[in-house]
C-alpha cells in the first residue's frame, strides 16, 4: 500500500489536487491495494478543455491515419494481454481465464475500429436531376465521454473509446472507482500507439465527476453502462441538456429449457452463465425457466454441480469462480437470499456461509440455487448481480415467453431446444435485445451491436458495431452542382427532379 491512481489528461498522468480519494481493494483478500483519486469539477473541466483542444485536429486527421493508430494500439494490447487480465483479477476478483476472455472481447472492438476508412464510407447518388449529385457524410460530434461499470473494467471502455476515437472524436473515460487501474494502462498504450495528446483522457471519480461531465456544454455525447437507476438518470439529464446519450442498464436474464433440450448441455450452459464471474455480468443468466416435465431432472443435475463449484482466489489456475466485488455487495446478495427464503422459495444450495482457507478477509460467497421461485418475488424481479440462480417452473412454451416478456428488463435471453420451429418462434416473439439459441450468453460480435430492450437500455442506439459508428457520428446530406449546369434563375416552386 498504497499507490494513488490518478487522472490522465492531455497526454500525461495528472496528479489530483481535489483532496478526495477512495480505497481500492483486492476482493480475494479484502486488502486495500491502492487509492483512487476522485476528481473535482475543476479537474473534469481541465479534461474537457484538453479534449476540446484536440478535437478539430483529430477530426481532420484522415481516417486511414486514425486506423493506423488503432492497429498499433491493438498490437500493444495483444502484447500486454496477460498484464491487463491480472490487473482485472486483482481489483475485480473474476478468475484470470475469464479476465483473459474479457481482454480478448475488448481487443476485438479495436480490431473492428481498424477498418474505419471502410466503415465511414457513405452513399452517393449521381445526377439526381439537373446536374445535381446527392451524397452523405458521417462527421464526428466533438468531445465524447464514457462512464463505465466495475464488472468489465477493460471491455466496456473498449465498447466505446475505439469507435469514438476512430470516428474522429476525442474521448474522456470516467471508469468505475472500484477497479480503476485498467483505465490508466489503456491511456498509456494509446499514447505509445501515437494517439495525439488530448484525444483519450481519463478522469477518475464518482457522482461529482459524472455530473460535471453531464453539465459541461462542450461534451457532445455520453455513453453509459451501469445499473438501471443511474442509466435512467444519465439519459434523462444528458438529453435534457441537449446531448446525445446511450445508457445501458441492468438485467435479469432468463434461460428457457424446453423438454426436448439436451439436458447435459443445458446444465453446463447454466453453470457457466449463472456462476461465471460470480454472476456479476449484465449477461449472466439468473433465472432458469424449466418447461414442463424437465424441471425435476434439471434441478437434480444442477444441485451437485453448484455444491462443487471451485471457488477460490481468481489467480489460481483451476478456479471457476472468484469473490464478489466488495463486502457491501456481498451483504446485499445475502440479503436477497434471506428474502427469497422468507418469500417461500426453496433454497436447495445455500452459499451464504462460505470462506476460502487463507483468504478469510476475501468477499467470497458459495453458489446458491433456488427452486420453486414465483414470478413477482423480489429475487425474480430485481437484479441480484451475484452467484444466485433461480429456477421457475412453467407448464409450456407460451408461458415461458409470456413470463419473460412481462419482465421489466430485456437485456439477454437464451433458449435450449432441439426444435427449429420453437427456436424461430422464440427469436421472433421475445421482447429482449440479445437472444441465444442453444447459446447461454449471446454477446454479439464486434461488428454487430450490443444492447438490451425495455429498462435495460435508454436511448436509440446499441453499443459498438454498426450502431456504435452511427452513435459517434452525425449524418449530413449534401447536394451539389456546378455553375455550368445551372440553367435558370430564381425558382419559387418546390424543387423536383425533371
Ligand atoms: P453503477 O451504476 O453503480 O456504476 C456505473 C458507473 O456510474 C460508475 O462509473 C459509477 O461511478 C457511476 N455512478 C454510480 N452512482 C452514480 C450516481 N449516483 N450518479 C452518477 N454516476 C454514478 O454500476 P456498477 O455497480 O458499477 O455495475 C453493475 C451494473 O452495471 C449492473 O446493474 C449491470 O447489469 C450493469 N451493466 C450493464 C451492462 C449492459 O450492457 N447493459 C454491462 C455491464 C454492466
Amino acid at each position: 500500500m498504497s499507490s494513488i491512481i490518478q487522472h490522465f489528461i492531455g497526454g500525461q498522468v495528472v496528479e489530483s489536487v481535489s483532496g478526495r480519494r477512495q480505497d481500492v481493494s483486492n476482493p480475494a483478500t479484502g486488502q486495500v491495494v491502492a487509492q483512487v483519486a476522485l476528481a473535482s469539477v475543476d479537474e473534469v473541466q481541465r479534461a474537457v478543455a484538453a479534449a476540446s483542444a484536440a478535437a478539430s485536429g483529430w477530426a481532420e486527421t484522415a481516417p486511414l491515419k486514425r486506423a493506423r493508430v488503432m492497429f498499433k494500439f491493438k498490437e500493444l494490447l495483444e502484447q500486454h494481454h496477460q498484464t491487463i487480465a491480472a490487473m482485472i483479477t486483482r481489483e475485480h476478483g473474476k478468475v484470470l481465464s475469464d479476465a483473459m476472455g474479457e481482454v480478448t472481447r475488448g481487443i476485438e472492438i479495436v480490431e473492428f475500429a481498424c477498418g474505419i476508412p471502410a466503415l465511414l464510407k457513405t452513399q452517393f447518388s449521381d445526377n439526381i436531376g439537373g446536374g445535381i449529385d446527392n451524397y452523405n457524410l458521417r462527421q464526428p460530434l466533438g468531445v465524447t465521454a464514457g462512464i463505465t461499470p466495475f464488472n468489465f473494467p477493460f471491455m466496456v471502455p473498449m465498447w466505446m473509446a475505439p469507435l469514438a476515437i476512430a470516428t474522429g472524436n476525442p474521448f474522456i473515460l470516467k471508469p468505475s472507482e472500484r477497479d480503476p487501474s485498467c483505465s490508466l494502462f489503456i491511456a498509456e498504450l494509446f499514447r505509445q500507439a501515437g494517439l495525439p495528446d488530448g484525444v483519450f483522457n481519463v478522469v477518475q471519480g464518482d457522482k461529482l465527476a459524472v455530473d460535471a461531465l453531464l453539465q459541461h456544454p462542450d461534451v457532445a455525447a455520453i455513453s453509459f453502462v451501469g445499473s438501471t437507476p443511474i442509466a435512467e438518470y444519465i439519459f434523462t439529464e444528458g438529453t435534457r441538456l441537449g446531448k446525445r446519450v446511450q445508457a445501458l442498464g441492468g438485467a435479469k436474464n432468463h434461460l428457457v429449457v424446453m423438454p426436448d433440450a439436451n439436458l447435459e448441455q443445458a446444465v453446463d450452459a447454466l453453470m457457466g452463465a449463472a456462476y461465471g464471474s460470480a454472476g456479476e455480468r449484465c449477461m449472466a443468466i439468473s433465472v432458469a425457466v424449466a418447461v414442463g416435465d424437465i424441471a425435476d431432472a434439471l434441478v437434480a443435475a444442477l444441485v451437485p454441480r453448484v455444491q462443487t463449484l471451485k471457488i477460490k482466489n481468481g489467480m489460481e489456475a483451476d478456479a471457476e469462480m472468484g469473490p464478489v466485488v466488495s463486502a457491501a455487495h456481498k451483504e446485499k446478495i445475502i440479503s436477497y437470499i434471506d428474502e427469497g427464503v422468507a418469500a417461500g422459495a426453496a433454497l436447495l444450495v445455500d452459499g451464504r456461509q462460505y470462506s476460502v482457507p487463507g483468504h478469510e478477509g476475501g468477499y467470497f460467497l458459495g453458489g446458491s440455487l433456488f427452486d420453486h421461485v414465483q414470478e413477482g418475488m423480489r429475487i425474480h424481479r430485481e437484479e441480484i448481480f451475484g452467484p444466485v440462480l433461480c429456477v421457475i417452473r412453467v407448464p409450456d412454451f407460451a408461458s415461458a415467453v409470456a413470463l419473460i416478456n412481462r419482465h421489466e428488463f430485456g437485456n439477454g435471453v437464451s433458449l435450449f431446444t432441439a426444435d427449429g420451429n420453437t427456436a424461430r418462434e422464440f427469436s421472433r416473439r421475445i421482447q429482449v435485445g440479445m437472444v441465444g439459441i442453444n447459446v447461454p450468453i449471446p454477446v454479439p460480435m464486434a461488428w454487430h451491436s450490443f444492447g438490451g430492450w425495455k429498462r435495460s437500455l435508454f436511448g436509440d442506439m446499441h453499443a459498438y458495431g454498426e450502431e456504435g459508428i452511427r452513435f459517434y457520428t452525425r449524418y449530413k446530406s449534401i447536394m451539389q452542382r456546378w455553375p455550368e449546369s445551372i440553367s435558370k434563375g430564381a425558382e419559387f416552386t418546390m424543387p423536383v427532379a425533371k
